[in-house]
C-alpha cells in the first residue's frame, strides 16, 4: 500500500514540474476533463501529494528509489508518453526535492501556486506585495515632440529562436508528443511531414536559422546594433542536458559573430536556457544546484559586449547588466527572477539577488547624467501568465518613476508581434508615448512557400509608423 501511495505520488511531482505544454496538457487538461475531477479535489489531491512528498524526503526514502517510482507510474498511468517519462522525471527531481525541502510554503500554499485559482484564494508568493525602495524627485513629463532632423538608430530586434539541432525534415509534423518533427518520431505522410525550412509545429532547423543570417548579412547596413531577447534552444524539455543547452547558446552565438562580427548583440537571458527549463536559481543557490555552468559560459562567450567589470560580473553572477553603448544605456534583465515557472522562487520571491533595486539605482544615475535607457528582458512585466504580479507591479512603478529616462522596453517568450500599454496609478491621465522609439518593422518569412519553393524569402510585412 505505502508502495503504491509512493508511486502516484511522484507522477504528480513530475507533472506539477514539466513545462507549461506538459503540465497544462496533462496536470490541468486531463485530470479534469478524463476524470471529471472538480477543482477541488483537484486541489485536495495536489495537497495529499506533496504532503506526502515532502514527508517521504524527510524519511530520507532514497532519490533513485523515488525517480524508479515515478517513472514507473508515469509509464503505467498512460498520461505520458513512456519515453518522455523516463527522461522528464530525472530532469526536475532535484530542483524539486531541493526546494520543496527549503521553501517555508505549506503544501496548501505550493498548490495553490501551481493550480491558480483551482485551490481558492490560498496564499500565492507570486501575488505578494513587496517593495524596491524608489527615490522621489520624478522630473516633471515632458510634452513628447518627434525629433525633425533625421538622427535615428535603427536597431535589430530578434527573439525566441528556439533552434531545433534535431529537426528532420520528412518526420511527422504534427504528432502526440509536444514537439514533432524530430527523431524518434517516423516518417511522415505527405500531408505530415516536417519541410525543409520548417513547420509551424516545430522549432527551425539550422538551415533556416542560416539563412536568417545569410540574409541580416547582407543587409546589416540597414540597423547598428542587436537586442536578442533569449530563447535559443528548442522546446525539448525532457531530453536536454546542460552541456546540450551550452552547445546550442555557442553555437547560435557563433553564428552571430560569424555573419554579423561587426554588430554588438545585446542580449537577455530566456527561460529555455536553462536546463531544467524555467529553473533560474538566484545566486545564494551555490554548489551543484547553481546555474554557473550557464552563465560562466555565457559571460566568456559575451565578453566582448560585457565591456566593463560591472557588467562582465553582475551577468555572470545573475544574468543581468548594465552597458553604455552609443550614448544609450542598455540595460538587460533576468527577467527568470519574474517567471511563476522559476520553483527557485518558492524559496524567497523578493527581488531575486537585489537585480530591482540594481536597476533603480542604473536608472537614477542615467537620470543624473542626463542619458536615455533602453531595458532588454526576455518575460515582459504585465504578462501575468508568466511575470509574477508582485515583480510586475514594481516594474511598472520604477519605469512611471523613470518615465522621461527610459526611451524603450524589449521582450520576447510571447512568440507574437505585439505591443503592450502601461496604464499609469493616476486617474484619468491622458495617454502619452512611452519612450522615443519612432517606428518599428517587421520581416517574415512565409515558411510554406519556401519549402514549396525551396527559396526562403525574407520579407517585410509592415511598418508600425505607417499602419497605426
Ligand atoms: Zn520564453
Amino acid at each position: 500500500m505505502e508502495k503504491k501511495g509512493c508511486s502516484f505520488v511522484f507522477l504528480c511531482l513530475a507533472l506539477l514540474y514539466v513545462t507549461r505544454p506538459v503540465l497544462l496538457a496533462s496536470l490541468k487538461g486531463i485530470d479534469l476533463s478524463k476524470s471529471g475531477l472538480g477543482s477541488s479535489i483537484l486541489c485536495d489531491t495536489c495537497i495529499g501529494l506533496v504532503t506526502t512528498v515532502r514527508k517521504l524526503a524527510k524519511l530520507h526514502v532514497s532519490q533513485e528509489l523515488i525517480e524508479k517510482a515515478a517513472i514507473e507510474y508515469c509509464e503505467k498511468s498512460g498520461r505520458a508518453d513512456e519515453r518522455i517519462c523516463k527522461l522528464i522525471i530525472p530532469e526536475f527531481k532535484d530542483e524539486v526535492l531541493y526546494v520543496f525541502d527549503h521553501t517555508a510554503l505549506s503544501s496548501r500554499e505550493i498548490c495553490g501556486t501551481v493550480l491558480d485559482d483551482k485551490c481558492g484564494s490560498t496564499y500565492d508568493p507570486f501575488n505578494q506585495q513587496w517593495n524596491v525602495t524608489i527615490p522621489g524627485g520624478k522630473p516633471p513629463i515632458k510634452p513628447y515632440h518627434p525629433p525633425k532632423v533625421n538622427i535615428t538608430n535603427r536597431i535589430l530586434h530578434i527573439s525566441d529562436i528556439h533552434w531545433d539541432p534535431q529537426y528532420t525534415p520528412g518526420l511527422q509534423a504534427r504528432c502526440d508528443e509536444p514537439l514533432c518533427c524530430r527523431p524518434p518520431l517516423p516518417k511522415g505522410d505527405p500531408n505530415n511531414s516536417a519541410g525543409a525550412w520548417g513547420d509551424a509545429h516545430c522549432d527551425i532547423p539550422l538551415q533556416t536559422v542560416v539563412n536568417l543570417m545569410e540574409h541580416l548579412n547582407a543587409t546589416q547596413d540597414q540597423f547598428e546594433w542587436i537586442y536578442m531577447t533569449g530563447d535559443l534552444p528548442a522546446h525539448n524539455d525532457w531530453s536536454q542536458t546542460r552541456s546540450g543547452q551550452v552547445d546550442i547558446f555557442n553555437k547560435m552565438i557563433d553564428l552571430f559573430n560569424e555573419y554579423l562580427p561587426n554588430k554588438p548583440v545585446f542580449y537577455s537571458f530566456g527561460n529555455h536556457e536553462s536546463d531544467p527549463v524555467n529553473s533560474f536559481p538566484p545566486n545564494y543557490i551555490t554548489g551543484s544546484n547553481s546555474i554557473s555552468w550557464l552563465y560562466d559560459d555565457a559571460a566568456d562567450k559575451l565578453k566582448k559586449w560585457l565591456n566593463t567589470t560591472d557588467a562582465y560580473n553582475t551577468f555572470k553572477s545573475g544574468g543581468y547588466y548594465s552597458v553604455d553603448y552609443n550614448g544609450i544605456r542598455i540595460i538587460s534583465l533576468q527577467t527568470n527572477y519574474c517567471n511563476k515557472q522559476n520553483w527557485w522562487l518558492l524559496i524567497n520571491g523578493t527581488d531575486p539577488d537585489g537585480m530591482l533595486q540594481w536597476f533603480v539605482e542604473k536608472l537614477l544615475d542615467a537620470e543624473k547624467k542626463g542619458m536615455k535607457v533602453h531595458v532588454l528582458g526576455h518575460i515582459s512585466p504585465g504578462d501575468g501568465a508568466d511575470c509574477s504580479n508582485a515583480w510586475s507591479a514594481n516594474y511598472k512603478k520604477i519605469a512611471l518613476r523613470f518615465e522621461n529616462t527610459i526611451a524603450g522596453q524589449f521582450f520576447g517568450h510571447c512568440h507574437e508581434d505585439r505591443f503592450h500599454f502601461m496604464v499609469d496609478f493616476e486617474p484619468n491621465t491622458p495617454p502619452r508615448p512611452y519612450g522615443q522609439v519612432l517606428d518599428h518593422d517587421t520581416y517574415i518569412l512565409n515558411i510554406t512557400d519556401a519549402n514549396l519553393t525551396n527559396k526562403p524569402k525574407w520579407i517585410h510585412e509592415y511598418s508600425a509608423k505607417f499602419l497605426f
